[in-house]
C-alpha cells in the first residue's frame, strides 16, 4: 500500500483506516452477496439491510428519540441552507433567526432571506467571527419558525460548548463539522444536519435529524426533492439514495460503536487531541496567534496565524514535506488550520505539535 500521510484537510478529510480497509476489502464483493455494494439495487434486500444498519446504529450512537426521523439527502449542506427555509419558514407568515459565528452561517443566512423574513439574532462579523454570543446578547424574535446556529464553524474554528437557549422555538443547527464528535441531547433539537465529508464518512450523503412535526407545513407544490416529509415517507428512498456513501457512513458508525467505544470515548480523544495544539499555541508568548478566544475554541478546526504571511507559507511547506499535509487555512482567513477529526489519530497530532515546537525553535 502507498504511504499513508496525516491528513488535515477540513473536508473531505481523513477516514478511519479500519473503514477504508473494510471497505476496500469487500469493494467487489460483499461477502455472500457477491455484488459490489456500488452494484445493488437500493430496493434489494442487501442494500436495504446496509440502510437500515447504518439508520440503527445512528439513532444508537446519538440516542435519537421516536419523535425525530433520520434522513439520508444530497445536495451537502448547502441544499440544506435552503430546504430549511421552503420548509419551515415559506409561506409561515413568521421570521426565523439566524445567529451568525462565521463563514457558514452568513452563507445560510444568505440561503433563507430569498424563502421568507430573516432576523439576524447575533452577528460576530466585528470581530473577525472569533467569538459567541453571551446569552443577553442575542435579539430572538419571539415566536420564530426557528433559530439557526452553526454548532461548529469550520472555516473560524469557533464551536458552541453547548446549544443556546433559545426557549420553545425550534433550533436548528448545523453540526457539518462536529456531528458525531461528542454526545448531545437530540431532543433539544428541531433540526441537525450534517454534510457527511468532514466528520462522518465521504462526500455525496447528508444526514437530517428532524422532528416529525416540523415536517407538516411545507407545501406539497414545492418540488418533490426538497420537501422533507416526501424522504420521510420513503425511508430516504424517494430517489435513489447516495448507496454507496450511506454504506461507508455506516462502517464510519460501526467504528466509533466497536472500536472507539462510543461518543463519550470520542469526545475525550477529541478534547485531549485540541488540547495538544493549543497548550502549544498558549505557551508559545505570541508565536502561534490562535484565531477564536479560548473559551469558544473548536475541538475540530485549530486555527493559528505566525504573524507574518512569509512565516506562515514556511510553516505550511515544511509541514508538508514532513508528511502533515493540507494545513492551509481557508482562504478568507488565512494562516493555518488544523483539522482534527475523529478519524486523525492522536500521533497524527503529537507529529504536528512536534513540528510545531521545533519550527518555533
Ligand atoms: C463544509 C460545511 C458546509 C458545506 O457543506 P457542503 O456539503 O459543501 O454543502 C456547511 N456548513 C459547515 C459548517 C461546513 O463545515
Amino acid at each position: 500500500m502507498p504511504k499513508r500521510v496525516f491528513n488535515f484537510s477540513a473536508g473531505p478529510a481523513v477516514m478511519p483506516l479500519p473503514v477504508l480497509e473494510e471497505a476496500q476489502r469487500d469493494l467487489v464483493a460483499l461477502p455472500g452477496v457477491g455484488s459490489s455494494v456500488m452494484e445493488l439495487s437500493h430496493r434489494g434486500k442487501p442494500y436495504m439491510a446496509i440502510h437500515a444498519d447504518a439508520k440503527a446504529r445512528l439513532v444508537s450512537l446519538l440516542n435519537i428519540p421516536d419523535t425525530h426521523d433520520v434522513l439520508f439527502l444530497q445536495g451537502g449542506s448547502r441544499l440544506q441552507f435552503s430546504m430549511i427555509p421552503i420548509n419551515l419558514l415559506k409561506d409561515t407568515g413568521k421570521t426565523a433567526d439566524y445567529i451568525v459565528t462565521g463563514s457558514w452561517g452568513k452563507k445560510a443566512l444568505e440561503e433563507s432571506v430569498k424563502e421568507g423574513t430573516t432576523n439576524v439574532a447575533w452577528d460576530g462579523k466585528a470581530s473577525n467571527y472569533n467569538n459567541l454570543p453571551k446569552p443577553s446578547e442575542l435579539k430572538l424574535t419571539s415566536d420564530a419558525a426557528y433559530v439557526h446556529i452553526t454548532s461548529n464553524e469550520t472555516i473560524q474554528g469557533v464551536q458552541f460548548p453547548t446549544e443556546p437557549d433559545v426557549g420553545n422555538v425550534p433550533l436548528v443547527a448545523d453540526l457539518s463539522s462536529d456531528f458525531l464528535s461528542r454526545p448531545i441531547d437530540v431532543s433539544k433539537y428541531g433540526i441537525i444536519y450534517a454534510c457527511a465529508q468532514k466528520n462522518a464518512g465521504p462526500a455525496g450523503v447528508t444526514v437530517v435529524i428532524i422532528r416529525k412535526d416540523l415536517m407538516a407545513h411545507a407545501s406539497s407544490e414545492l418540488p418533490g426533492y426538497l420537501v422533507y416529509r416526501n424522504h420521510a415517507e420513503a425511508d430516504s428512498m424517494w430517489n435513489t439514495p447516495p448507496t454507496f456513501g450511506i454504506y461507508l457512513l455506516g462502517l464510519v458508525c460501526k467504528w466509533l460503536q466497536e472500536d472507539i467505544g462510543g461518543l463519550e470515548k470520542i469526545q475525550a480523544q477529541n478534547e485531549a487531541k485540541a488540547k495538544l495544539l493549543y497548550d502549544v499555541i498558549d505557551e508559545s508568548n505570541g508565536f502561534y496567534i490562535g484565531h477564536a478566544v479560548p473559551e469558544v475554541r473548536s475541538k475540530m478546526n485549530v486555527t493559528f496565524k505566525l504573524g507574518d504571511d512569509e512565516k506562515d507559507k514556511a510553516f505550511l511547506a515544511q509541514a508538508n514535506e514532513a508528511d502533515l499535509t493540507q494545513l492551509g487555512g481557508h482562504r478568507s482567513v488565512g494562516g493555518v488550520r488544523a483539522s482534527i477529526y475523529n478519524a486523525m489519530p492522536v500521533e497524527g497530532v503529537e507529529k504536528l505539535r512536534d513540528f510545531m515546537l521545533k519550527f518555533m525553535k
